[in-house]
């Protein structure tokens, strides 16, 4: 492909962060550049404890152990979304419960949440889809109501506001990837947000196989033991000092993302207009973080026509969220086939255009005039 779907941003400095690490002689998991990377990012959230992990998905799971699941235990999660937004939950005992997305935002559709919402449900997950995020005025009210535990996957939209707040403070919990196809990224990373202060001491304790070595490090307690049933969740500090170097440049990524973003929007929706094409549609309070550009086309022949003609034309786009509802492991949860129809409609029709920091004004340009020559 002469352009390829994305190429993992790496600015300048990361090797003098890297030098530094390697040289600091602490390589391993909760150094002195996952501790700077934490205060940013926690700064950012509003004060919330951040514990950089080796993964998004692993966040997620910490998140499922923090809710000390019983068996039956249910879990709301968006059908159309990445498997471990679901898979994280299933793997510690819970029953993902699908919920359809909103037909403008492809997020959860919060009006179809309650009727989901039964005595065994412990939490709401939410994904804050492209960056785009969710009405989480209604979602907040919902979870208080019914006691359930609210889970931001915020994979697609650290930065991103909704009403003036940021992304991944409004939950009880959030979590981040740094995975090199996110907007910031170590190769593979991501966090757990703690919003709650009562929470953080044992999110620490899950994060270090269940020991209470964060506090022994801290100085806190003169040695650590065994405390809880965790895992190893954390990020090498080689990966922190790589996402340090793209965290303290980051308005500069996201202005960089949010002006390619704007360019496909401007330039492809007279286009759109004329051929039914759908273009992600934010809220109105929402800033949202541009993770992804996304078409929504008429028809799945449409879509797949579409793929083949850009793949001939040298770009590489690609499909995505194959509906959770419907896959081999949600049918084993009671997933069936027709129970989210907006997830399943669009998870047919929709594609993403290469979106990132080094792509340049020419490959946009073949981009732009690649699709518009594509008539569905
Ligand atoms: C990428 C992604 C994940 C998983 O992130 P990893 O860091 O690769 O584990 C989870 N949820 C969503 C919505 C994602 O896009």
């Amino acid at each position: 492909m002469k352009i390829p779907f994305n190429r993992p941003f790496v600015p300048a400095s990361a090797w003098e962060r890297l030098r530094a690490a390697v040289e600091s002689g602490h390589l391993s998991g909760d150094g002195p550049a996952t501790r700077r990377c934490e205060a940013k990012l926690g700064g950012w959230l509003n004060g919330s404890r951040v514990l950089l992990t080796s993964s998004c998905t692993h966040a997620l799971e910490m998140s499922a152990l923090m809710l000390g699941l019983k068996p039956g235990d249910e879990v709301i999660v968006p059908a159309f979304t990445f498997v471990s937004t679901a898979n994280a939950f299933a793997l510690h005992g819970a029953r993902p419960i699908f919920a359809d997305i909103r037909p403008d935002t492809f997020n959860i559709d919060e009006e179809k949440i309650e009727q989901l919402i039964s005595p065994r449900a412990r939490a709401l997950v939410v994904v804050h889809y492209g960056g785009g995020p969710c009405s989480m005025e209604k979602i907040t009210q919902i979870a208080a109501r019914h006691h359930l535990t609210l889970i931001e996957d915020a994979a697609h939209a650290l930065f991103a506001r909704y009403d003036g707040r940021p992304i991944g403070s409004l939950g009880d919990l959030a979590t981040l990837s740094f995975h090199e196809t996110k907007n910031l990224h170590c190769g593979e990373g991501g966090a757990l947000v703690v919003n709650r202060p009562e929470d953080v001491a044992r999110a620490e304790m899950l994060r270090e196989k269940g020991t209470d070595r964060s506090r022994f490090l801290r100085g806190e307690v003169d040695r650590y033991t065994w405390r809880d049933t965790g895992s190893s969740y954390l990020m090498s500090d080689l990966s922190a000092a790589l996402l340090e170097s793209q965290i303290e440049i980051w308005p500069q990524i996201e202005t960089q993302r949010r002006d390619r973003w704007l360019r496909y929007a401007h330039e492809l929706r007279p286009w759109a207009d004329r051929n039914g094409v759908g273009l992600l549609a934010f809220e109105a309070k929402a800033e949202p973080s541009h993770h992804l550009f996304s078409l929504t086309m008429p028809s799945f022949g449409a879509r797949e026509g579409i793929l083949r003609w850009l793949a001939a034309c040298g770009i590489h786009a690609t499909s995505h969220y194959a509906p959770l509802n419907t896959s081999p492991r949600g049918l084993r949860y009671g997933g069936r086939p027709g129970q989210c129809p907006v997830a399943e409609s669009v998870s047919e029709r929709l594609l993403r255009l290469p979106l990132f920091i080094g792509l340049t004004d020419d490959e946009q340009s073949a981009v732009i005039a690649a699709v518009t020559s594509f008539a569905p």
